[in-house]
């Protein structure tokens, strides 16, 4: 950092990494940023973690993609092969014009084809614009549905859970409503890591006397300021909340009012959970019976319960029963709808809740609305000012596209800043069904692992190149702006589909993002009172219920959006993970993130300080099992699962149970997803990162 002489502009915009959307002011000098100051958001008032302040300067590495790249017709077969300080192996530089004439003349192709044979994923790293235009690329121009994006991975069944159970798919209170709780429980989320400003919320909460409940089969950061740890059984989240229900329900601690007047289907879930008393859940979830007790005592007469959870909930074969679990807990205390009080899926990726409202879901169009009601699709397509109607069908999610492809019946992709080689489930699987394409578009700002196997790659921008907006965790939607150019002849992402989309023959004749932005409007009432003007100067949450209204932190206090404005309890029961440990693989490998790496690392494994703190690839296991193993932390161990087999180096941590390993997904040289089981949740359809099989081999000769 500089002083206040050592830059020559300044710009606002939002933080390009997790869901917290934190505000930054970025000091450019010379066509650089050259640093980044936190600046006051409503979400962060001024904070920034160490990815916010230091990770920025990847949008000036080298390996940056300036010109668009074709496939050399003598390149050698497709995998993860190429060099990225030498692409011409592979690739030629095109000019735009034969890049994206290429591009569409092969859409079309296969478009005439078969239309379902092209598929899409979009980004959720993208602007709410570039998000909704990607949905409307593939659904306007190919007439179906198979557009999804990482949101799958993520917090899909969280989303289906609360769409089915509350009728709306974002946070029902803002995290920073902990100012006004008593009682909160964190659950499968680790926010020191992933989520780091809203950590320093919660642990300001519980500094000041706020009971905080932490629930995770690692034993996370925020259990140095929990009053109760729950260290439960890796995969046992019905059980165990189950059985703090089953007290609520026991001790007739619910709130009967609140379940009278606002809710349905209560007397199935409290006939269901008589069963699961605490008593015969302990031995599945390993905690004591007292403690079950004591936790919900705690949360049941507290006068204000926010609940937190992460992808620890989510991405299990039963995520959506755990995210049901949560929204029963809170509706029969009472905890949704006011001060202090509600439910909030801790949102991974900066824009992965603006994308997921702009439709960028293979089920839904934007603002959720089914693709399957045909009223909902002739507004969209009256709109679009097109005659044509596209298909009524859910479409291909992203494991199923992504099966397809290996299977040869997704023969075209178009992808967006994703990078399913190194985040899709059994990752060889992935990278053997993107070789499998005919063609395949990928868009981004460096030669991903995905980029490896393209045959045109559109050189992108990042999200400090660009204009446009994001929606936060909080629903909080934000402008960001460039504050400097993209490189070479970088382009940014909207403009790009744009082109593309006209050049595949759709009616589009956008000169603006802000155009976007107000079509969305058209169709998307959760945008209501919010404009591009007011964006100028505001942070709004949605929804905005007039024109001066800084949005609503808290929803749902007078109703749902449901029948009857009544949310419901659906009954959650115990579900076993796919894949129990055995002789073979006789412990469980569970996948994440942390502090200094996001996902997988096409960003922070660029950024000089991020990459210099954290370099190398890494798993963590419990001391105790590394000393029976006689294996020194620092060693290399090789980890085997069904799917395939990675060497890697081991850290002690007491944090994790003695049969765990715990594996982060962001280094290429030893993929966590080589690992990982794509068995996926019926409902949300998101794997289960959450729960491997493994077995842990010290490396004789390493
Ligand atoms: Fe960026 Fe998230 Fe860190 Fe805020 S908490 S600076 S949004 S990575």
């Amino acid at each position: 950092k500089g002083d206040s002489k050592d830059y020559d502009s300044e710009t606002e915009s939002v933080c390009p990494f997790c869901g917290v959307g934190c505000k930054v002011s970025l000091k450019v000098k010379d066509g650089k940023v050259k640093y980044v100051e936190g600046i006051n958001g409503p979400a962060n008032e001024g904070r920034l973690c160490v990815k916010g302040r230091f990770g920025f300067d990847y949008i000036h590495h080298p390996h940056r993609l300036t010109k668009p790249l074709i496939r050399r017709e003598d390149a050698p077969a497709k995998g993860l092969n190429v060099d990225p300080g030498d692409l011409s192996t592979h690739f030629r530089e095109a000019s735009w014009e034969e890049a994206m004439d290429l591009a569409a003349t092969k859409l079309k192709a296969l478009r005439e084809e078969d239309p379902r044979s092209v598929a899409g994923f979009g980004s959720a790293k993208c602007t709410n614009e570039e998000a909704y235009l990607f949905q409307k690329f593939i659904r306007q121009g190919f007439r179906h549905n198979n557009v999804d994006h990482c949101t799958r991975l993520c917090h899909a069944s969280s989303v289906a859970a609360l769409i089915e159970n509350v009728g709306s798919g974002a946070v029902t209170a803002t995290f920073n409503e902990i100012v006004n709780a008593d009682v909160a429980i964190i659950i499968g989320s680790n926010p020191i890591e992933n989520h780091p400003v809203a950590a320093t919320y919660f642990k300001q909460f519980a500094k000041r006397g706020g009971k905080l409940i932490v629930m995770d089969p690692r034993g996370v950061g925020m259990r140095k300021f929990a009053d109760e740890m729950l260290q439960f059984r890796p995969g046992a989240d019905v059980s165990m909340l189950n059985a703090i229900m089953n007290v609520i329900v026991e001790e007739e601690l619910y709130d009967s009012q609140y379940i009278h007047r606002w809710t349905e289907n209560w007397e199935a879930e409290k006939e269901h959970l008589r069963q699961f008393t605490p008593e015969a859940m302990a031995p599945i979830c390993g905690i004591e019976p007292e403690q079950l007790r004591r936790v919900a005592r705690t949360f049941a007469n507290a006068k204000a319960g926010l609940i937190f959870w992460g992808m620890g909930v989510s991405q299990h074969i039963h995520g959506t029963d755990n995210s049901r679990c949560l929204i029963s807990l809170a509706l029969m205390t009472g905890n949704v709808g006011k001060p202090g009080a509600g439910l909030h899926p801790l949102r991974g990726q900066n824009n992965v809740q603006g994308a997921s409202d702009a439709g960028l879901i293979p089920m839904f169009l934007p603002d959720y609305q089914s693709v399957m009601d045909d009223s909902i699709r002739a507004k969209f397509n009256s709109v679009w000012e097109d005659d044509r109607d596209f298909s009524n069908e859910k479409g291909l999610t992203v494991t199923e596209i992504i099966d397809q492809a290996y299977a040869g019946n997704i023969k075209g992709m178009y992808i967006q800043g994703e990078n399913p080689a190194m985040s899709d489930p059994d990752a060889d699987h992935a990278r053997a069904a993107l070789a499998n394409l005919d063609l395949m578009i990928v868009q981004d700002i460096f030669l991903t692992e995905t980029a490896n196997y393209a045959d045109i790659i559109l050189p992108a921008s990042a999200l400090y190149e660009k204009n446009g907006t994001v929606s936060n965790t909080n629903r909080q939607v934000q402008r960001v702006r460039p504050a400097v150019a993209p490189p070479g002849e970088a382009r940014e992402d909207w403009a790009i589909t744009v082109e593309l989309g006209q050049r595949i023959g759709l009616n589009w004749d956008y000169t603006d993002v802000s155009q976007v932005f107000n079509e969305m409007k058209q169709t998307m009432a959760s945008l209501d009172n919010i404009t591009w003007e007011r964006l100028e100067t505001e942070t709004i949450t949605y929804p905005s219920l007039h024109e001066t209204d800084p949005g609503q932190a808290i929803v749902f206090g007078d109703g749902f959006p449901r029948a009857e404005g009544r949310a419901k309890f659906t009954p959650a029961s115990v579900i076993p993970p796919d894949e129990a440990p055995d002789e073979e693989y006789p412990m469980i490998a569970t996948t994440g993130r942390q502090l200094e790496h996001w996902h997988t690392g096409s960003m922070t494994r660029r950024s000089l300080v991020l990459d210099a703190v954290e370099p190398e690839a890494n798993c963590s296991m419990n001391p105790r099992t590394l000393k029976l193993m006689g294996v020194e932390p620092g060693e290399m161990v090789r980890l085997t699962t069904r799917r395939g087999s990675i060497d890697i180096m081991v850290r002690a941590d007491r944090a994790i149970a003695e049969d765990m390993v715990f594996i982060p997904f962001a280094y290429v040289e030893a993929a966590a997803n080589i690992l990982t089981n794509p068995a996926i949740d019926p409902y949300g359809k998101i794997p289960e990162f959450k729960f491997s099989a493994i077995r842990v081999e010290k490396i004789e000769d390493a």
